[in-house]
């Protein structure tokens, strides 16, 4: 009777142990799926522009010298192509740096200037009024200070990419946290695409999209930067009514 019982447990072991290979084997499957699709969403962005280039180089060759016309409109679509070749790229390099770097470059800073001094360069570059609403003069916590300012300034141009009023930031301070919020008046994100803003590459309406020239890479990086710092980020939108995107970081136990 002992024995069977020992098989028994032996038996159950095994389920269990299978079911946790199996558990493994998926989570593996799922991020290599996730890494693949990445590289083949980075690629297709990219060709984009270069398609753009290539086209625009043949013609020049053909008829750049006879035409200025043409020799202006190339150079100039080259430029721009290039340029937004080189923004992606700095997006997609930013993705791909590694968790190792922004953990051990991380620093014990007051965060109240930097919110400010970040808000003052933007203001200089921005028709919209940026308002600051903060009580605190200073809130001292363990960030990569480089990344911190990028979260703010992903955040704050997407509210003015997509807003024409006043945008507003809100610091709050709270026993364990702290939390930022962006708050815009503008076009708004509809209640389908809200699950999706933070995933690579999506844009809520390609066509709407156009102008901005946006590349829908932002929002994945600051939810990148929010989580490498433990902290989450949520956002609230009505469409046609403006978005709210805030995020909370963890403070520094003392
Ligand atoms: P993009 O570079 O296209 O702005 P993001 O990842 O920053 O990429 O944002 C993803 C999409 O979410 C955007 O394309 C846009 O459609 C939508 N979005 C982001 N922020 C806002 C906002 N403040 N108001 C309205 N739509 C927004």
């Amino acid at each position: 009777f002992e024995k069977i019982l020992i098989m028994h447990e032996a038996k159950d072991e095994l389920t269990e142990m299978a079911m946790t290979f199996n558990r493994m084997i998926k989570r593996l499957e799922k991020s290599y799926t996730k890494q693949e699709q990445f590289v083949s969403d980075a690629s297709h962005e990219l060709k984009t522009p270069l398609t753009v280039i290539d086209s625009y180089v043949k013609l020049l060759k053909r008829w750049g010298k006879d035409r200025p016309d043409i020799l202006e409109e190339a150079i100039d679509s080259i430029a721009s192509e290039s340029s937004r070749m080189k923004y992606l790229t700095e997006q997609f390099l930013q993705l791909a740096k590694s968790e190792e770097c922004i953990e051990n470059e991380k620093n014990t800073v007051n965060i109240v200037p930097i919110v400010e001094e970040t808000i003052h360069r933007l203001q200089q570059a921005y028709k919209h009024e940026i308002h600051l609403k903060n009580e605190q003069r200073e809130i001292h916590m363990n960030i990569h200070e480089q990344s911190f300012v990028q979260l703010l300034i992903i955040l704050l141009d997407n509210a003015k990419k997509y807003s024409d009023n006043q945008i507003k930031v809100e610091l709050k301070e709270w026993k364990k946290g702290v939390s930022i919020s962006v708050t815009d008046k503008g076009i708004g994100i509809p209640f389908e695409a809200q699950a999706h803003v933070f995933d690579r590459l999506y844009r809520v309406d390609k066509t709407r999209n156009r102008k901005t020239g946006g590349s829908g890479l932002g929002l994945s990086i600051a939810k990148r930067i929010v989580e490498h710092h433990d902290g989450d980020i949520t956002l609230e939108s009505v469409e046609g009514n403006g978005s709210t995107f805030t995020f909370t970081l963890p403070k520094l136990e003392v």
